[in-house]
């Protein structure tokens, strides 16, 4: 699937190399700094061409300033020639699964999107750290502790940045509740209460165990968890859960069809948090805080969060493209060499948070967490 004109393009890597210390090459081989006042947009390979990347990551890829998608990873054939088409991808930076390590001789490609099932992120982030490559992880990060441990050792021996797919950290609104909750403008908080729930068929990935790691909490309830964190700034110390009675064992026979969870941060802050993937009435979160409250709902949409504080203003700065705003911050990162706002160590946590509520439903009683 990949042809190498490897020598030529090792002989400019290198000699770019020794003649600025810290350059870039670009896909027709120059160099360029990321001062240029030209800003040269960093090669993204998307792996895994299924709905989020072909509904936003690759119309986002079109809108961003700093990043191209320059290259596709796809373990299914018939979606090359159209994605080749629409996206204008030479055949050199067309992979399968297998292929990936291949890339180690594409200088066309920096960032490496992991856009696949949850437990596949480690394996295909740590093949594109092999190759070289910095590795932008969707959420959940992984399916555990162990494996999001080994994707953050694997970039850091390729000497490469990882970051995950926090999209929301990108949105004004939540910024804007960030911003009231930590200049204490309604005073100190008191309660957030966060839920995320959607229908879900019957036959996907997301029900699998395997691929999945978990159910809603893994895929949609992880942005109440991150709401609670990211709008206070707080790290839990205690989490209590339980499961929801399941209303369709056939369909949730290996996942949670739902669970809900409190947790108890520093200060006093109580949370009261759940998702389900059996019903779609909860998109949002609530702050309460000494002397008022606000929050955002819808709070988790793609592109269009709103919400209301209580001494009656709105909380609705204008939208940006989420995706392509978290692109944009991660290509500067690189360009920059500065450190990602959303690490590795950020998805780590809350998988790590997770595997405590998991547990702590499971056994019916609290589990204490450490902070890291
Ligand atoms: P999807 O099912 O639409 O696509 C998954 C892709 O992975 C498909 O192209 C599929 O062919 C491929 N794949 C490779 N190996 C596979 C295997 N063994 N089994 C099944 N599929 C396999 O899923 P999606 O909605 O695009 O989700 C992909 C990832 O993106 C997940 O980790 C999900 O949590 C995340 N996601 C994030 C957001 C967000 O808002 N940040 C939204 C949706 C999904």
């Amino acid at each position: 699937m990949k042809s190498h004109s490897i020598s030529r393009r090792k002989f400019i890597r290198n000699s770019a190399v020794a003649a600025l210390g810290f350059p870039f090459v670009s896909s027709l081989g120059s160099v360029v700094r990321a001062s240029d006042s030209q800003p040269r947009k960093l090669g993204f390979a998307l792996v895994g061409l299924g709905g989020l990347s072909n509904g936003q990551l690759a119309p986002a890829l079109q809108l961003t300033k700093y990043c191209r998608l320059a290259a596709i990873v796809t373990g299914t054939p018939s979606k090359i020639p159209v994605w080749k088409d629409r996206y204008n991808i030479p055949d050199n930076n067309v992979y399968n699964y297998d292929t990936m390590e291949q890339m180690a001789d594409n200088p066309d490609i920096d960032v490496v999107y992991v856009v696949t099932p949850n437990a596949l992120h480690a394996e295909h982030t740590i093949k594109a750290a092999k190759a070289g490559k910095h590795v932008f992880s969707e959420k959940p990060m992984e399916v555990s502790v162990e494996k999001c441990e080994q994707m953050i050792a694997a970039v850091k021996q390729a000497s490469r940045k990882l970051s995950v797919g926090y999209r929301c950290q990108y949105d004004p609104n939540h910024i804007e509740c960030r911003r009231l909750a930590q200049e204490k403008v309604f005073g100190e908080l008191q309660t957030i209460e966060a839920s995320f729930s959607r229908n879900i068929t019957a036959n996907e990935w997301r029900v699998k165990k395997a691929l999945a790691g978990g159910g809603p909490l893994m895929d949609v309830g992880i942005y109440a968890l991150q709401t609670c964190r990211f709008i206070s700034g707080l790290e839990p110390l205690e989490v209590s859960a339980k499961f929801d009675p399941v209303t369709d064992p056939v369909k949730f026979s290996e996942v949670e069809e739902g669970v809900a969870w409190e947790m108890s941060f520093p200060g006093g802050l109580k949370t009261k948090c759940s998702t389900s993937y059996a019903r779609s009435d909860a998109r949002g979160f609530k702050v309460t805080a000494e002397k008022g409250t606000f929050g955002l709902d819808p709070a988790y949409n793609y592109n269009s969060s709103r919400g209301t504080r209580s001494d009656g203003q709105a909380i609705n700065l204008p939208a940006v493209n989420q995706f392509a705003t978290e692109m944009d911050d991660f290509a500067q990162c690189i360009l920059n060499n500065r450190p990602s706002k959303v690490p590795g160590e950020e998805g780590l946590r809350d998988v790590r948070i997770m595997m405590a509520i998991y547990e702590s439903a499971r056994t019916e009683k609290p589990v204490k967490l450490v902070a890291l």
